[in-house]
């Protein structure tokens, strides 16, 4: 099964909000996915974590979650290193007691080094965070392919380095396309995209997916921010389609600024559509 996930609790959460309530009200609306945004810090209380993992069980709603911007694996600051590495496993940690099948890490900034130099620095902490495993021993860590080619994350990055550890990535289209310029907008390139993934981890690792999508505002730096689909030049329905043909399941986070809107945007149109 394929699905769609809000990104964050919709917009029209009732109040007072919070991750229960917008899982509640995300079912409520007919979405059947959510990605837990904590992008600024990871809350650390497990009976919270456990109350999340039953209503998200109850309501069969699937969980993934984005980890903290404030990450670089390739720093040299020891400090900034060592810190990187502890929110990653505080994610994963946490996300493991709150029933989260993967948690979604934005790797490193290059800072002007060689890629081969910096991927070698993220997989020494990649290596590092997996000796905690037992921590979070059903949660996928998923480095994600970034927007703007200061940032560590093609996807041959993301494939490789995944593969090395047993892992899966996110891949996000919408970064592809903006980190290239307006490139990774086709049939053909999603379609190649797949295939590199396949050839990278199997034809099995399709069928579970930790995807994001959305428009996005892009320039010759690469991203600037993100776009409601129907605002921007994506080739979204295209790409729901190849979705569709290629039978991938998973999990697809829609990180429109529309939360919910665009999501039921996606799904809507993935069940509709003929191929
Ligand atoms: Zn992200």
């Amino acid at each position: 099964m394929l699905r769609f996930a809000v990104a964050g609790c919709p917009h029209t959460t009732p109040k007072p909000g919070g991750t229960i309530e917008g899982i509640k009200y995300a079912k409520k609306l007919g979405i059947t996915a959510m990605e837990i945004e904590w992008v600024q810090n990871v809350p650390k209380d497990p009976k919270r974590m456990e109350e999340i993992r039953k209503i998200s069980e109850a309501m069969d709603v699937t969980l993934t979650v984005h980890a903290p911007y404030y990450i670089n694996l390739n720093s040299p600051d020891p400090v900034t290193l060592a810190a990187s590495k502890r929110r990653i496993i505080d994610a994963l940690s946490m996300g493991e007691i709150a029933g989260v099948r993967s948690v979604c890490v934005h790797a490193a900034f290059n800072l002007g080094q060689p890629p081969e130099a910096v991927y070698k620095n993220v997989y020494k902490a990649v290596e590092d965070i997996l000796k905690q495993k037992k921590l979070f021993p059903h949660v996928n860590l998923g480095l994600e392919t970034m927007g703007k080619p200061t940032q560590f994350g093609t996807l041959e990055d993301v494939l490789k380095i995944s593969k090395e550890f047993d892992l899966y990535p996110v891949i996000d289209p919408a970064h592809l396309h903006a980190r290239y310029n307006g490139a990774v907008n086709s049939t053909k390139e999603w379609d190649e995209m797949f295939d590199l993934y396949e050839t990278y981890l199997g034809k099995a690792s399709l069928k579970n997916v930790h995807m994001h999508f959305s428009g996005i505002a892009y320039g010759p730096k690469g991203e600037k921010h993100h776009l409601p689909l129907q605002e921007s030049d994506a080739k979204w329905k295209d790409f729901i389609t190849v979705l569709k043909k290629r039978k991938i399941e998973g999990t697809v986070v829609c990180e429109s600024p529309l939360l919910e809107e665009d999501t039921l945007l996606m799904q809507k149109t993935y069940e509709k559509i003929g191929v």
